[in-house]
């Protein structure tokens, strides 16, 4: 499986004055799962596409291994690429279809058959694999297209392009735990775009959080969880997410409004900043026990498996998650404990620190 390495990389579909992608350097590693996450618009098929061939980017060069492929068109690329829709042959029966990929290759008779009858079984096709392709529904054709990407195992990356969106919900958990036993199996160098963090955060081994064209962070689903290193990883992983609040450092102590909620682990300039902390390390506690802010309590959400606490704190907005069934009433005044090393502090949306 190769290293897919991006010196540089960067598009503009016009002409140079807004970029769809960055120019950005970044290797994909042999026989990892990614996920390319970030929300609508972000660049992430772009990307995608430019790992795969269909776009020339306008900026840097792509690499396999060391091969530069920049020029080179998808075929002479040897990678599987699955979109967001179906795209199958559809007069042809399903295991025509996982087979194509590998006859195409002059893959041997035994083999094809040994492999689809692997991905058809793993994906739960195997009962289906006489049907005409164009007699399943749109569910179901999409995981033959699925199952096509996977077929081959010597292929230089499998890339997936939010290959879930037309599945069943009910499907998505059992065929994300599918796919993770078929890359266990075949050690795919693996590209999955998605902008649904729970598809990310479950599939891959590595997650790259893209934004406005940039990688903001890529890291395993608890380093960006617990350490974001950027404002927007922490607003868009965790549900909801991350709590943000303008702060003032002064000397050592940070605070809120009128009120120090810790000391600065590592000396900082003083002046403004902000304060980042997750609603599920917010402590409400009485006050006085520890450093912390006084907050009204605005609202509860009971959420079944918890609950959700929404106050105000110096006229800003917070979240704390409790556990279900917890006895905050609104309007009333609690007090809200940020735990060191779980609380961060950002200058310019980017982490300078913590507590
Ligand atoms: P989505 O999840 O909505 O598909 P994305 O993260 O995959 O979004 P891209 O489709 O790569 O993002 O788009 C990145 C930016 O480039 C967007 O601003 C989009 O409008 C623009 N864009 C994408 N394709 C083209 C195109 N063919 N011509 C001009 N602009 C484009």
């Amino acid at each position: 499986m190769a290293d897919i390495r991006l010196e540089g990389v960067g598009h503009s579909y016009d002409g140079g004055r807004t970029w769809a992608v960055k120019p950005t350097t970044w290797t994909w590693r042999g026989s990892r799962a990614y996920a390319l996450l970030g929300p609508s618009g972000c660049g992430k098929t772009t990307l995608l596409n430019i790992i795969s061939g269909l776009i020339t980017p306008t900026e840097g060069r792509v690499f396999f291994d060391d091969r530069d492929v920049t020029g080179v068109p998808t075929a002479g690329r040897n990678i599987a690429q699955v979109f967001q829709f179906p795209v199958l042959y559809e007069e042809m029966s399903v295991y025509d279809n996982l087979a194509f990929p590998l006859r195409n290759r002059k893959v041997p008779k035994q083999e094809v058959d040994r492999r689809v009858r692997e991905v058809s079984r793993l994906l739960g096709l195997d009962q289906v694999l006489g049907r005409r392709s164009r007699r399943l529904d749109a569910g179901r054709q999409q995981i033959v297209s699925l199952g096509r990407g996977l077929v081959r195992s010597q292929v230089a990356a499998v890339l997936l392009d939010e290959p879930l969106t037309v599945v069943d919900p009910a499907l998505k958990w059992t065929l994300r735990s599918k796919l993770k036993e078929i890359h266990r199996d075949t050690g795919h160098t693996l590209v999955y775009v998605t902008h649904d963090q729970t598809e990310a955060l479950t599939f891959a081994d590595e997650v790259v959080v893209l934004n406005e064209g940039a990688i903001v962070q890529a890291g395993e689903p608890s380093e960006l969880f617990l350490s974001p290193s950027h404002e927007f990883v922490g607003h868009f992983i965790g549900s909801p997410g991350m709590n943000m609040l303008p702060a003032e450092i002064a000397g050592d102590v940070v605070r809120v409004g009128r009120e120090e909620v810790g000391t600065v682990r590592e000396p900082l300039p003083p002046g403004p900043v902000r304060i980042g902390v997750r609603p599920e390390f917010v402590r409400i506690t009485p006050a006085g026990a520890s450093p912390g802010v006084t907050a009204r309590v605005t609202g509860i959400d009971r959420m079944g498996a918890y609950d959700l606490v929404h106050a105000t704190a110096s006229e800003h907005r917070l979240i704390a998650k409790t556990e279900a069934g917890c006895s905050y009433r609104p309007d009333a005044v609690e007090f809200l404990h940020f735990p060191a090393d779980r609380t961060f502090l950002f200058r310019d949306q980017v982490r300078c620190g913590s507590l």
